[in-house]
């Protein structure tokens, strides 16, 4: 073996599951991260909902990533290998009600992560705090520490940078202009999983949610729950059409369907029928306080006329003008070009380099997605380095 060790920069969980995997096979492995601790943007990740995973048959689950290739390395570490990954380090886990897997109840983020990292310990994973890569060739990777230009020769280096959103915990893409002077191709960062600012002002709605509705967008369209902000909309269906959106020029035009169990010519029905309008939303239909308050922005003569009130139910307009600024997002769009990278993710204008995680260009909605490939990713790595 090689006397140079695999140089791993980036402390993310792609990072550090290659790291755990490497190190089992008996390879020195080092971890240089910039920060002064470990996976902070996971940590962010698990003030929100913390998907570690989800439980749907693979089949289904690697449908929602946009590339084969990251389709490829998530079926060769799949969720249930996942699971049975956080079992091994101690983190028992449950399959909530939407089928996403979750930390087991009471064991909070920062546990998930000190398993990982004391894994790392047993294994013989060094890592290093305040390093901040700034260059590599073919044979080392440069950092600065402490004011200090180091280099650090690598038998194989193993890029885990991290996406473009959130840059105060590290993940700040500034790894993208290194790779372009290398003429290595980037494509463009773009915000994933993004709220949308939209025409109309919802802010008398703000905080409120529609559940139970379908979001719709030329032919695409995605049941869920969504949630009005100051100024615009959030939640999963709106991060769904991130990537349909992403294809035509702003503003765009989505619908919202308020009663996907009905048909429009029922809701006409009883809307002809039954007197006061307000009642009828709410008592008959179900209707929840939020839809009918948004019925309110409608104009008075599509109020008032039932066959138009009925269509507006299944079809309330919502302008769509942006996305939300990029540093905001829970994910981005766009890395290093799958073009760039052999099948085993190897740099090949670099070889014994290789990129995990979301420096990748390669994009999957918000419900354990995510993170899914960045473990993938780093244990594919790990085991085509032999
Ligand atoms: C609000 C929020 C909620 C989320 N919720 C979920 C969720 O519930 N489920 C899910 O699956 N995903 C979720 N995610 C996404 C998930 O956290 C990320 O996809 C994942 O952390 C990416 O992992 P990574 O290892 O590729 O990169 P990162 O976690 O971004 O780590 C990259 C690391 O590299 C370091 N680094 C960068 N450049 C250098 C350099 N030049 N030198 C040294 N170190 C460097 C950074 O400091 C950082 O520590 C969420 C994200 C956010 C922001």
């Amino acid at each position: 073996m090689s006397k140079s060790p695999i140089v791993i920069v980036g402390a993310g969980p792609a990072g550090l599951i290659a790291a755990q995997q490497l190190a089992m096979k008996g390879f020195e492995v080092h971890i240089y991260e910039q920060n002064k601790a470990a996976a902070r943007k996971f940590l962010v990740a698990g003030h929100g909902g913390f998907n570690l995973t989800h439980s749907e048959d693979i089949n289904t689950f690697i449908q929602n990533y946009d590339k084969v290739e990251i389709q490829r390395i998530v079926k060769h570490f799949d969720n249930k290998a996942t699971t049975e990954w956080l079992g091994s380090l101690g983190i028992s886990t449950f399959i909530g009600s939407s089928g996403k897997i979750f930390p087991a109840n009471g064991v909070k983020p920062i546990q998930v992560l000190q398993a990982i990292l004391a894994k790392l310990v047993d294994a013989g994973v060094r890592i290093h705090y305040g390093y901040r890569m700034v260059d590599f060739d073919e044979h080392a990777a440069t950092f600065t520490h402490q004011g200090e230009f180091t280099r650090i020769a690598y038998h194989k280096l193993i890029l885990g940078l991290g996406g473009g959103s959130w840059s105060k915990t590290g993940s700040d893409a500034k790894w993208v202009d290194l790779f372009k002077t290398r003429s290595i191709q980037v494509n463009t960062l773009q915000p994933a999983n993004s709220g949308m600012n939209t025409k109309d002002e919802f802010s008398t709605l703000a905080g409120q949610v529609l559940k139970n509705i379908q979001l719709k967008f030329a032919e695409h369209n995605k049941w869920g729950e969504i949630v009005f902000t100051s100024y615009g909309i959030e939640g999963a269906p709106v991060y769904y059409l991130n990537r349909f959106l992403r294809q035509h020029p702003f503003p765009n035009r989505l619908f919202l369907d308020l009663k996907p169990t009905h048909a429009m010519v029922s809701i006409e029905k009883e809307l002809e029928n039954k007197g006061n309008v307000a009642s009828v939303l709410k008592d008959k239909l179900k209707l929840s306080k939020t839809a009918v308050q948004l019925l309110r922005f409608l104009d008075k003569e599509t109020y008032t006329n039932s066959t138009k009130l009925a269509f507006a139910i299944k079809n309330f307009p919502i302008e769509v003008t942006s996305f939300r600024p990029i540093d905001e997002v829970i994910s981005t769009v766009g890395g290093v070009s799958f073009a760039e990278l052999s099948a085993s993710l190897e740099l090949l204008k670099y070889p014994n380099v290789f990129c995990v995680g979301e420096m990748l260009d390669w994009e999957a909605p918000t419900g354990g997605y995510l993170l899914q490939a960045c473990f993938s990713s780093g244990v594919w790595v790990a085991d085509n380095i032999k």
